[in-house]
């Protein structure tokens, strides 16, 4: 038996609080029947609709990928390209990414079906860091390192402070490769940082989400979260 907002949050129609308004509203049914009752428990089998629609309701999987770049963090391509989707073949339910990493950006990707789970883990109170290497183009000056650490300014507004260290660098080449962490997750947020000091990405990984690793994985591979592991996300 489960709370019938958190049904409702999972279901991924709305956040707990606003499943409670709903609810409140009179707008939640379960079997036919309005309920207003915050503490109302439904188990499986009992019907929930909001608004009139009838919800799914599937048991929560969480899984985490290794996501190999040249594939889309979505659920579907309209030019046929590979998605993240494709590597869970044998999984029936609805999952979808939490947040996304880029076409060509590898690594360390949640997939869910569990909307209140992907709502908390993508909102910005929620200051998760995520670890990135990434591999530039020229040397970085230390004082243009510190600018990223201090935040930058980007045309969406200034970055939160960042941790930056610099693993390697091959002067010959002149390449270098960088360890950013950041909590935020806006748009292609780590190239338009190196960019907005004059360096061009040209790799770039997420090695870690969180306590998350990709240990034991390789590119393609998945698995899923252990109930602990979650339970420490939330
Ligand atoms: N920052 C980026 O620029 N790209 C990603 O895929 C993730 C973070």
């Amino acid at each position: 038996m489960e709370r019938l907002q958190k049904v409702i949050a999972q279901a991924g129609i709305a956040s707990r609080r606003k499943s409670e308004e709903l609810i409140k509203e009179g707008k939640v049914k379960v079997n036919g029947k309005v309920v207003k009752e915050l503490g109302t428990k439904v188990s499986s089998s009992d019907r929930v609709e909001v608004n009139e629609i009838q919800i799914e309701r599937e048991e929560p999987v969480y899984f985490l990928l290794y996501k190999p770049r040249g594939v889309i963090s979505s659920v579907n391509d309209d030019k046929g390209r590979k998605v993240v989707t494709d590597f869970f073949p044998g999984v029936m339910t609805r999952i979808y990414p939490v947040g996304r990493l880029d076409y060509d950006t590898s690594g360390l990707l949640l997939l869910t079906n569990d909307g209140e789970f992907a709502n908390l883990l993508t909102h910005p109170r929620n200051e998760i860091d995520k670890f990135y290497v990434a591999k530039i183009k020229g040397i970085p000056l230390k004082e243009n390192l510190r600018k990223l650490e201090k935040g930058i300014r980007l045309e969406d507004g200034k970055t939160a402070p960042a941790k930056v260290k610099m693993l390697s660098m091959d002067k010959k080449k002149q390449t270098s490769i960088i360890e950013i962490v950041i909590h935020e997750g806006r748009n292609r947020q780590v190239r338009r940082m190196f960019e907005a000091i004059g360096h061009e990405v040209t790799k770039l990984k997420r090695e870690r989400f969180g306590f998350l690793t990709l240990n034991g994985l390789t590119a393609g591979d998945a698995r899923e979260l252990t109930p602990h592991e979650v339970k420490q996300l939330r």
